[in-house]
């Protein structure tokens, strides 16, 4: 059975009409009607760390991930309680040298500048049983990186966010700004001591196919996506082999 791993990033109820990127902007409700549905039909929304065994293949069932791209402080008002009323668990990638800042690096694009999680935040979103993933240091695109600023900028996220969340085991889920990856990036994740790494490609996981935890595809998840249109990216073809966003 393959496993949708859902793509999100802010959740919010208004957005100016026609700005950039509108598009990723979900409504809260809608939110919380994709869960409610997916509860309904049986299946468990999970964070990275609590997918590792279905992933692996040593255990089966109605389970699917749930993702939430920049660590936008709308997650923790609008997600978490939506979250915890399903008892789901989510992994929020957080970009570790912005927390409590805003998402600058959409700035040149016109995109609005919304609030990110800072250290307190995120040990609410954890403390809310909750995972922290890295989005990395600064949010740029790594394969336009020297090889010494790159292993920075994956490493010292890593060490950065388990240092906020006082956690000895470390923050062991990555996912690569943009989408942007090449093989000396994904070996660099690897080597950094990541389980995971989620990409932009679209798709379904196949855990019985052999694919590697460092290239995981994702089903991204927008504001026009209905429930209907969910389903269809959940439980058919659909969003397999589809590129990448
Ligand atoms: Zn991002």
């Amino acid at each position: 059975m393959k496993i949708p791993i859902l793509m999100y990033h802010q959740l919010e109820a208004d957005v100016s009409k026609g700005a950039p990127l509108r598009g990723l902007v979900v409504r809260p409700a809608t939110f919380a009607r994709h869960m409610a549905l997916m509860r309904l039909l049986g299946y468990r929304g999970l964070s990275m760390g609590d997918l590792m065994p279905y992933l692996r293949g040593e255990k089966r069932g109605r389970v699917f991930g749930i993702t939430f791209d920049d660590g936008y402080e709308n997650n923790l008002r609008n997600a978490l309680p939506v979250l915890q009323r399903n008892r789901f668990t989510a992994t929020c990638y957080a970009v570790s040298g912005a927390l409590g800042k805003t998402n600058a690096w959409d700035a040149a694009l016109g995109i609005a500048q919304v609030s990110l999680m800072d250290a307190g935040q995120l040990q609410q979103w954890r403390a809310g049983g909750q995972e922290v993933g890295s989005h990395s240091q600064n949010h740029l695109r790594l394969t336009a990186l020297s090889s010494a600023v790159m292993t920075v900028e994956i490493v010292e996220s890593r060490e950065t966010l388990s240092a906020v969340l006082d956690d000895p085991s470390g923050v062991r889920h990555f996912c690569y700004p943009y989408g942007d990856f090449d093989p000396a990036v994904v070996a660099v994740v690897r080597g950094a001591g990541y389980l995971t790494a989620t990409t932009t490609v679209r798709g379904r996981f196949d855990p019985d196919k052999p694919c590697d935890l460092m290239l995981i595809p994702r089903v991204l998840v927008s504001r026009s996506t209905t429930w209907l249109h969910l389903l269809l990216k959940c439980f058919t073809r659909y969003e397999d082999k589809r590129g990448r966003v």
